[in-house]
């Protein structure tokens, strides 16, 4: 039993809400006659990830989607925040073809950080 648990604890079940919903071959499971749909099961490594817990980026974009106001309780951007910069610097680039564009350099102030 304990060596069952521990293989178990290598992976997690995909927490994506519809998970078990989608159609493809892959999540079958069952015998004849009494077939279902499983949710996906993603093999855990040592990292947080989002991959270790969502089979897909669907399956991740679900879960944000239907807990998106839990999310956002756990860390809320009341206000803006600010990076120091110094002044951008515009580069004009152009070829023989007559093709040019400005390239703009955007490079962080160590001085100001707070
Ligand atoms: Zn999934």
């Amino acid at each position: 039993m304990e060596s069952e648990a521990l293989i178990m604890s290598e992976f997690n079940w995909c927490h994506g809400p519809s998970c078990h919903k989608k159609h493809t071959v892959d999540r079958v499971r069952g015998v004849k006659g009494s077939k279902v749909l499983r949710t996906r099961k993603i093999k855990r490594y040592d990292s947080n990830y989002w991959y270790n817990y969502f089979c897909s980026q669907r399956c991740y974009d679900d879960f944000a989607n239907t807990y998106i106001q839990q999310i956002i309780a756990i860390a809320p951007r009341t206000e803006c925040l600010e990076t120091p910069i110094k002044d951008p610097k515009k580069t004009r680039h152009s070829t023989n073809y007559g093709y040019s564009w400005n390239q703009w350099d955007i490079t962080v102030d160590e001085t100001r950080q707070s």
